[in-house]
């Protein structure tokens, strides 16, 4: 199966994924599950914690606000959104955009893991605390979670099943939306996240 098949069998299989505490909200609100979306052989993954209003109105990842932060700070390291794939931990919209809660990372994170494998980034990059709490775990990283402050912009080394991964986590781009003061400091870890990516 080559990647856009793999990728769209997770599609489907999340489109039913009736098991989901999300599944009926997603239903009653005739609202999408959000998969991922950008190039199957990025070189940079983005992975952030689960879809907003606008996300899940149209089914696609960061196309609301913090999104087009994302895509500025993306455009600031002369990088194109296009070039990366975007996706998110927790896959349909949490009502009222409260934190996901551990059972929706349970239900949804293996998708995230299949996505991994299938894309094969040289950096997963988590936006936010939970994303990156999730992923350095994953990655055999816990005794190096700090808050996501500390870690912004850092470079872990990991192993992945298809070989050798970096792991920069980023503040999450809503940061920003909150709080423009803190849209430097969100800038930096990306200026990083370019640095990590040639070494
Ligand atoms: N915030 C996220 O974490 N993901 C999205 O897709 C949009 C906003």
């Amino acid at each position: 199966m080559d990647k856009t098949e793999s990728l769209r069998v997770i599609k489907e299989e999340v489109i039913g994924l009736k098991d989901s505490p999300l599944y009926k909200e997603r239903i009653e609100n005739g609202v999408f599950p959000v998969i991922g979306e950008g190039n199957h052989d990025a070189r940079v993954m983005f992975v952030g914690e689960a879809p907003g209003a606008r996300e899940a109105a149209t089914g696609r990842p960061f196309c609301g606000r913090a999104g087009n932060i994302l895509t500025e700070c993306l455009f600031s390291i002369g990088f194109r959104r296009e070039d990366a794939y975007i996706t998110n931990i927790v896959k349909d919209r949490p009502p009222k955009n409260r934190d996901p809660r551990p059972e929706e990372i349970e239900i949804y994170s293996p998708f995230l893991d299949r996505q991994i494998n299938i894309i094969k980034p040289e950096i997963l990059v988590p936006l936010g605390r939970f994303s990156a709490e999730y992923i350095m775990r994953k990655f055999g990283l816990e005794k190096e979670i700090e808050p996501i402050t500390v870690m912004h912009g850092r470079c872990f080394e990991a192993r992945a099943d298809f070989g050798e991964l970096k792991i920069t986590p980023i503040m999450h781009p809503a940061v920003a939306v909150h709080d423009p003061r803190k849209r430097e400091l969100l800038e930096s870890g990306f200026h990083s996240l370019k640095d990590n990516l040639k070494q």
